[in-house]
């Protein structure tokens, strides 16, 4: 398989050497050159496999330069049992993604958020960090992976690339500015490749710093300075797999086709969803879940993209949807404007020049009533009442990024045929959001036992002023 760059860029890399890299060298983001395609009979023959056998037919179609033996062996450390092992109390800690009717046969919540971070990032950032120790061996490279995190992104990093030994994790994280539990989670980690650093600011002043260094060309190349972001193509091609996983969980000889809720920031994980769907899952709806920050909702109801500026991007009680520009987003309005190059270049053009762009008078826009989207906004009251009302009918906590979910797929549930389940995509678990569950219902979340004990433990943290030259000083001396 090629991949090829939404701006057009010419050369036709395969996957490994895309996998370490971020966007294409024209500024565009990778997509694989055609989307594969699952016959009928493949579709028949996975159903009853394993979550890492699933996980093999379906990555092996989009990576094609490393031997399948290989390949199945890292799909086989991935999907353990033992890594998604923190389940609610009462679950099953054995099933990868477990899918929970609500009510069966029409509503389900699918499980992606028993990983050791306990939001739905482990579930590709796991792959990565085996694919990138994989990669980096054959190639006898190393890695120091810089970020800045306000949560999710960075703990899920650091837990993937624990112990590799490769790999270097320096982590900017805003001093005091995280929970407890976010806390515990990240700075517990003894493994020696991993180093926290708590910067005395807010989480825009971490991510500058990572900016100001990334575009120090000089030290960047010097030191290996490598990232694990959101545009990654390995992260959506993991995030393809529960789609199909959760379609089999869902269906019978007499249910065939699904509908799924997602909640959404940076439109990575519904854009898995979609390419699922362009592989051949029939999946009839993908219903797009925002929080206040409904930039996406936005265009799928008026075909205009108007990315915020800081100081129009909401600070929300689902904070990983808070997002001013949808970083994945290029790579759907790639296929949008008919696989078209030049047009999304032009159109990034004039997002990069602070603007925004139209595309309701065009025929692409004419056909999305067609298309598998539908998209709908959910607000801090919309969060905490679906947050009772789980609660109190199925005696279930969710989080308020689920409960965004849940809120909006909800609406358009009535809209589906009656033999489509809608499946809601669980993306973490309510022990991570401890405010908003109990402003919600007044009472703390249950901690998975697996994970019980964990804001007891030693931690271990490099207190630094947001000062760019303390933090080259800091990663030079270390990486
Ligand atoms: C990252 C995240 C999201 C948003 O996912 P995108 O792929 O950015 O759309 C939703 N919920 C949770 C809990 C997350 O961590």
């Amino acid at each position: 398989m090629k991949y090829v760059s939404t701006r057009g860029w010419v050369s036709r890399p395969e996957f490994c050497d895309i996998l370490l890299g971020g966007l294409a060298p024209d500024g565009g983001l990778y997509l694989p050159e055609s989307v594969p395609t699952v016959r009928r009979d493949e579709l028949d023959a996975w159903r009853h496999l394993s979550y890492d056998g699933l996980a093999f037919e379906i990555l092996s179609k989009f990576i094609t330069d490393i031997p399948a033996d290989d390949l199945r062996d890292i799909c086989a450390r991935t999907y353990t049992a033992d890594i998604y092992r923190h389940v609610r109390t009462g679950d099953d800690p054995g099933r990868i993604a477990p899918l929970h009717w609500l009510e069966p046969g029409k509503l389900g919540l699918l499980a992606i958020s028993n990983g050791p971070t306990l939001a739905f990032k482990d579930m590709a950032m796991q792959l990565l960090g085996n694919l990138f120790e994989y990669v980096l061996e054959k190639r006898g490279e190393t890695i120091n992976i810089l970020g800045a995190t306000s949560g999710d992104t960075g703990s899920a990093a650091e837990y993937a690339m624990r112990g590799k030994s490769r790999v270097k994790v320096f982590m900017l994280s805003p001093h005091g500015k995280m929970s407890a539990f976010q806390r515990a989670q990240m700075y517990s980690l003894a493994d020696g490749n991993i180093f926290n650093i708590a910067i005395t600011g807010m989480f825009d002043d971490a991510q500058d710093i990572v900016k100001a260094v990334s575009n120090d060309a000089a030290f960047k190349a010097q030191h290996c300075i490598g990232a694990v972001n959101s545009i990654n193509w390995a992260r959506i091609a993991a995030q393809v797999i529960y789609y199909f996983h959760g379609y089999f969980a869902a269906t019978s000889d007499n249910v065939q086709k699904v509908a799924f809720s997602v909640p959404t920031g940076n439109f990575g994980n519904i854009f898995a969803g979609y390419i699922a769907r362009c592989m051949g899952l029939p999946i009839v709806r993908l219903i797009l879940a925002t929080n206040e920050n409904n930039v996406l909702d936005e265009f799928f109801r008026t075909g205009v993209y108007r990315p915020r500026s800081a100081s129009e991007t909401h600070v929300t009680s689902s904070p990983s949807m808070d997002i001013s520009k949808a970083s994945n987003f290029e790579r759907y309005i790639f296929d949008f404007v008919g696989r078209n190059p030049a047009m999304v270049t032009k159109l990034w053009k004039d997002l990069d020049a602070g603007g925004a762009f139209d595309l309701s008078s065009t025929p692409f826009f004419a056909r999305l009533p067609e298309s598998v989207f539908v998209s709908g906004k959910s607000t801090h009251a919309d969060r905490l009442n679906m947050i009772q009302d789980v609660y109190e009918h199925y005696g279930l906590m969710i989080d308020p990024h689920t409960a965004d979910g849940m809120e909006v797929g909800k609406h358009y549930a009535s809209r589906l045929p009656v033999d489509v389940p809608l499946l809601v995509l669980e993306t973490a678990q309510a022990a991570k959001f401890a405010d908003t569950i109990r402003e919600a219902l007044g009472v703390d979340p249950e901690i998975p036992a697996s994970l019980q004990g964990l804001e007891a433990l030693p931690q271990r943290v490099e207190v630094m002023p947001p000062d760019v030259s303390a933090v080259k000083a800091f990663i030079a001396a270390r990486a």
